[in-house]
């Protein structure tokens, strides 16, 4: 499937809309997921436009895991999380809701995911102070 230039993270990269960032280099961004599943779930994505894994390039997936590495550590750091749950949907099929490649990077367990996938709307003050600690510990 052609890539959707308008899809909501090209949007975020684009700076056409706002999103809590965490982290940014020359290939990837970090932010807050706005429905997280989990306190302190971050959302990393590369610059390059791909759908999914079977589109990007090794380079850019390479770039993605050192980033998810940093965000996963700054979790660890400023959360005190004791594990870190990574998630990654390939394709409609699989349940992916944005169809721009991106890794979920998750606080916590596998057994604490209890609430449902981009479903609850956080709060935004609740958020951004969340995203402070991690940015803190980065
Ligand atoms: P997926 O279903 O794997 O494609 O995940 C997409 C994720 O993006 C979900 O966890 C949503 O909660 C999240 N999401 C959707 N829109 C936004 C947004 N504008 N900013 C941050 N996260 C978002």
């Amino acid at each position: 499937m052609a890539y959707d230039t308008n899809n909501i993270f090209a949007k975020i990269l684009r700076g056409e809309i706002p999103c809590i960032k965490l982290f940014e280099d020359e290939h990837t961004l970090a932010f807050m997921d706005i429905m997280p599943q989990a306190e302190g779930h971050a959302l990393v994505i590369p610059k390059e436009a791909a759908t999914t894994l079977f589109e990007l390039s090794d380079a850019a997936a390479a770039a993605c895991m050192a980033t998810v590495r940093r965000i996963g550590n700054a979790q660890k750091k400023g959360l005190g999380a004791q594990g870190i749950v990574l998630m990654q949907l390939n394709g409609e099929a699989a349940g992916q809701t944005v169809p721009h490649f991106h890794i979920h990077v998750i606080p916590g367990s596998i057994a604490d995911l209890r609430k449902p996938h981009a479903a609850v709307m956080a709060d935004m003050a609740h958020l951004k102070a969340v995203a402070q600690r991690i940015i803190d510990a980065i």
